[in-house]
């Protein structure tokens, strides 16, 4: 049976479609989304996914601006920072890049954002309002993860959804999301992690199967149930002497192995990351129709 590799990039512009038109019934009452973005130093991977990040707003049509700030910045002045730009009304969205470098506390900056603006939804406030399932705004992969399901007509409802990883950003939310009781969610899920012994015993029971776990290639063919819906979330920069960077990303599953094998399957790239960006977009759009007045 061959398998339907699932385009995260069709699914991430069928969904900025959708944000254009919020978007224009805003400007239409006079208001612009708006998204300041911060990055710290110049890691590679932080410099492209912020350029991703712009050029999916620009295309969106919410306002940009990127702040960067020299690796050594001192913590006091990111923090101040931060503090002019949850008072500055042109902003609905603030994010910081992450990593940031080590002499930076990063929950204390994750902490200083408003809330009502943290669109990547990493403040303690909305982590705790997405536990009891009253989310302000959900945090952007594992949302992607659950549209990509619900888009493809892979609905977790009533599923078995194994997660492989249970970090703050990836694992931990999506299990908050998809265990809720609510359409578009309402799954059995299991979530398994390093100390897990014999993942592929769990692996295997998993009608959808979720790999966050920044360990590439790690998910083989013979730990995934014949059916199975699989979506990869890893990216992971292995070395290929035929590209001009000297590197190429793959996931954490084997997927040309796996392609053969399940019901669906999203790439990398192409997969989790254009959605995780789209998502971004969502929150923006969500956090200025709400700061604006026009939805509660
Ligand atoms: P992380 O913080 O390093 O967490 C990795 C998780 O995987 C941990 O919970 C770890 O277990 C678990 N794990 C690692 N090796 C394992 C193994 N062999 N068996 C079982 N569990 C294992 O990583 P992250 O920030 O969640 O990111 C995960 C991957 O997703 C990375 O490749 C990252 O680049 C990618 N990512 C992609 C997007 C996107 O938009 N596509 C967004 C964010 C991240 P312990 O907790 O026990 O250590």
């Amino acid at each position: 049976m061959a398998a339907k590799i699932i385009s995260g990039r069709e699914l991430a512009d069928q969904v900025c479609g959708e944000l254009r038109e919020r978007v224009e019934r805003l400007q239409e009452k006079g208001f612009t989304p708006g998204l300041a973005m911060v990055r710290v130093g110049e890691d590679p991977a932080s410099v492209s996914y912020v350029r991703q990040k712009e050029k999916t707003a620009g295309k969106v049509g919410i306002y940009s601006e990127t702040i960067v700030f020299p690796e050594d910045i001192p913590e006091e002045t990111l923090l101040a920072k931060i503090d002019e730009l949850n008072r500055d009304p042109r902003f609905h969205g603030i994010l910081v890049q992450l990593p940031l470098p080590k002499h930076i506390d990063a929950g204390k900056v994750i902490e200083a954002i408003d809330p009502r603006k943290d669109v990547d939804c990493f403040h303690p406030v909305n982590v705790g309002k997405l536990l009891i399932g009253d989310p302000y705004l959900l945090p952007c992969t594992p949302h992607g993860v659950q549209q990509i399901l619900l888009r493809s007509g892979h609905s977790p409802e009533g599923k078995h959804v194994v997660i492989c990883g249970r970090s703050n950003i990836n694992g931990k939310p999506l299990f908050a999301i998809l265990i809720q009781k609510k359409a578009g969610a309402n799954a059995t899920v299991t979530v398994c992690h390093s100390r897990t012994p014999d993942l592929a015993h769990f692996t295997r029971q998993a009608d959808i199967l979720v790999v966050a776990m920044g360990s590439p290639r790690a998910i083989t063919a013979d730990m995934v149930r014949e059916g199975a819906v699989v979506i990869d979330v890893g990216v992971n920069r292995i070395p290929d002497a035929t590209k001009k960077s000297g590197f190429r990303l793959v996931g954490d599953t084997d997927f040309d192995a796996l392609v053969e094998l399940v019901e669906a399957i999203t790439p990398v790239p192409g997969g989790v990351g254009p959605m995780t960006v789209a998502m971004l977009m969502w929150n923006t759009v969500t956090a200025a129709e709400i700061q604006t007045g026009l939805v509660s």
